[in-house]
């Protein structure tokens, strides 16, 4: 078949080999800025002055989850495919997304402790629109490579809330304020286990940050989360 329609990179629309298994060309994804170097240990923010942590992290008082990684920071090239992915029923692309958020995890003392991973949930009316939950795609894909169980009923949204695109962190955190809930079947079931949360992009870490305090409030012993990239 990819005679007739060769497969093409979903970033600069090059073919690609016939025979290989990736939707992104090497050199795009070479090309993508990586999210290392001065950052903060917590939540992977940018630190322009350096020092280990951000404003935020430093106290930490409102921050439930340990630690949150991304391989990528959220501009140019990677936020155009990122669009398409989300928005342009390119699932195919959580697989190449999935494996550079898995190799770099995997990496992390934490990682083989792992109990569950779980998506961060759409509201059921976008996800039914959209076709899918592109969050979920990626933990399925993650969850393979750190050969680990992946729940996608465990958190739902119960408001389908306004797009987060522009507002600060605080409009973001009144925005989503009690937005997620946990399954009445799950209450149980998340006592105790430390959890990995697998989202899209990272922008001010409110949305992971309040499915990471639901999980507490439930007695999720630890939460941990993975991004596809860090908004700078
Ligand atoms: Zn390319
Ligand atoms: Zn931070």
């Amino acid at each position: 078949m990819s005679i007739i329609f060769p497969r093409t990179c979903a970033s600069c629309g090059k073919t690609l080999p016939f025979n290989g298994k990736n939707n992104i060309c090497n050199s795009c994804f070479d090309g993508f800025e990586k999210n290392k170097g001065l950052i903060c240990k917590r939540c992977s923010a940018p630190l322009k002055d350096g020092g280990a942590h951000c404003y935020d992290c430093k106290d930490g008082k409102n921050i439930y989850f340990e630690v949150l990684k991304a391989p990528y920071v959220y501009q140019d090239k990677i936020k155009k495919v990122i669009k398409k992915f989300k928005y342009s029923d390119r699932t195919f692309l959580a697989a190449d997304f999935a494996c550079s958020m898995s190799k770099l995890i995997i990496k992390e003392e934490w990682c083989k402790d792992i109990d569950i991973i779980i998506p961060v949930p759409l509201h059921f009316i976008k996800q039914f629109r959209r076709g899918y939950n592109q969050s979920f795609l990626l933990a399925k894909h993650i969850g393979r490579y750190l050969n680990k169980p992946v729940c996608k009923d465990i958190l739902f949204r119960k408001k389908n809330t306004k797009a987060q695109f522009g507002l600060g962190r605080q409009e973001r955190e009144k925005n989503l304020e009690n937005n997620f809930v946990l399954s009445d079947k799950y209450a149980d079931f998340i006592k105790g286990k430390k959890v990995l949360l697998v989202d899209d992009v990272a922008t001010t870490c409110t949305t992971i940050n309040q499915c990471s305090k639901i999980l507490k409030k439930s007695k999720a012993k630890k939460v941990y989360a993975v991004t596809i990239a860090r908004a700078k």
